[in-house]
């Protein structure tokens, strides 16, 4: 059987990326919609053949619970609306894959975990690039020392952020910014590709060259990650350039990939020559991986867990950044992908 997904939120991902890739799921299928625009509900219900009672707006959400045809919620709202949608959906008894950054700090995080193990329901985060061959080959590169020890990683994801979603700009409900949109690829990259947690953190932001787009967040971020062994991870988030780079310098060889954190068209390269990996439906593969987890009952490679742990060193950048200071993760969560 499909398990069904319900998309919470009919933005640019869900529309451009979601919905498409979950024409190229097998394990899963688009069942059910929920949205505040009863425009976007026509539409939607027309294009992917929805049934009425599949369709849902936000105060009438909860009533999930009796829909038997939606095993899974995805959240893919403004990331300051994570936390209630994901706690919603767990009270409704459903499976719930939430959007990166999982949430606005780690209390959320908790909140959305407990949430529900409460209700004995997996929490996944859209963390697609875990599915992705490239990065799975940065994974195996670095955590295997293929190339020997890891000694130094570059990790840069910067785009020119329009006011297109205004929220990523801090406008309506905000809980947007560079380091917790793009800055999280970084992070999580850096830390994949070592296999490692790092232990310390400093950061410094970006001058604002733009006052009247940057007034409510950062414009961009220098971060650097520093791990147990002496490994550096130099780490670039912006809204105001564009890069998109995850680089390892190992003991006896480098390895790439450039672009690394895109949809599709990634390329990779070694000191050995090129990489010569198929892109595929990332998102597609994702979901499906989930899915696949709900039906066998194991636990996905992506949990709530992991999403806190970004979270968490996530705050520990910006107090890094306020500060000036290096600031130790020693209470960050000590969650890695194990797959
Ligand atoms: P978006 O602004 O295009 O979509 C957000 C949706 O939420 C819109 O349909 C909007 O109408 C709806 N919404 C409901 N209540 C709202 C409110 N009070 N204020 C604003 N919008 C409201 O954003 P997006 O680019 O689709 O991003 C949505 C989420 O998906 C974010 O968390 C983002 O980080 C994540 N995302 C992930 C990836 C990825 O590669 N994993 C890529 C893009 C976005």
């Amino acid at each position: 059987r499909k398990l069904g997904i319900a998309l919470v939120g009919l933005g640019k991902y869900s529309e451009g990326e979601l919905a498409p890739a979950l024409e190229k799921t097998t394990n899963c299928r688009l069942a059910g919609i929920v949205t505040g625009s009863p425009d976007k509900a026509d539409t939607w219900k027309k294009k992917y053949d929805l049934p009425d009672k599949n369709v849902y707006d936000y105060k009438n959400f909860d009533k999930i619970v009796d829909n038997p045809d939606i095993d899974i919620v995805y959240v893919v709202l403004p990331n300051s609306m994570h936390a209630e949608y994901t706690i919603r959906a767990a009270k409704a008894g459903k499976h719930v894959i939430c959007e990166k950054p999982m949430a606005m700090n780690p209390e959320e995080c908790q909140q959305m975990i407990d949430a529900c193990k409460k209700a004995n329901r997996q929490l996944s985060i859209g963390y697609r690039l875990h599915f992705e061959p490239h990065n799975r080959e940065m994974m195996r590169l670095g955590q295997q020392e293929v190339f020997g020890k890891v000694n130094r990683i570059i990790a840069e994801d910067g785009q020119v952020q329009d006011d297109s979603t205004p929220w990523r700009l801090g406008g309506g409900i905000g809980g947007g910014g560079p380091l917790r949109d793009v800055g999280v690829y970084c992070l999580q990259g850096a830390i994949y590709t070592k296999g490692q947690i790092p232990i310390a953190v400093s950061a410094k932001l970006h001058p604002v060259t733009d006052p009247k787009k940057f007034s409510k967040v950062e414009e961009g971020v220098d971060f650097q990650l520093f791990f147990a062994d002496g490994t550096t991870a130099d780490c670039k988030a912006s809204f105001n350039e564009k890069f998109n780079k995850l680089r390892a310098e190992a003991a006896k060889g480098w390895f790439e990939l450039a672009p690394a954190y895109a949809y599709s068209g990634l390329k990779g390269k070694t000191s050995q020559g090129k990489m010569e990996i198929e892109n595929v439906p990332q998102q597609a593969h994702q979901m499906d991986a989930f899915a696949e987890c709900i039906l066998k009952n194991q636990p996905t490679t992506v949990p709530g867990e992991l999403g806190m742990r970004d979270v968490q060193l996530i705050e520990a950048i910006f107090e890094a950044a306020r500060t000036g200071r290096k600031v130790s993760t020693k209470d960050v969560l000590q969650v890695m992908d194990k797959s």
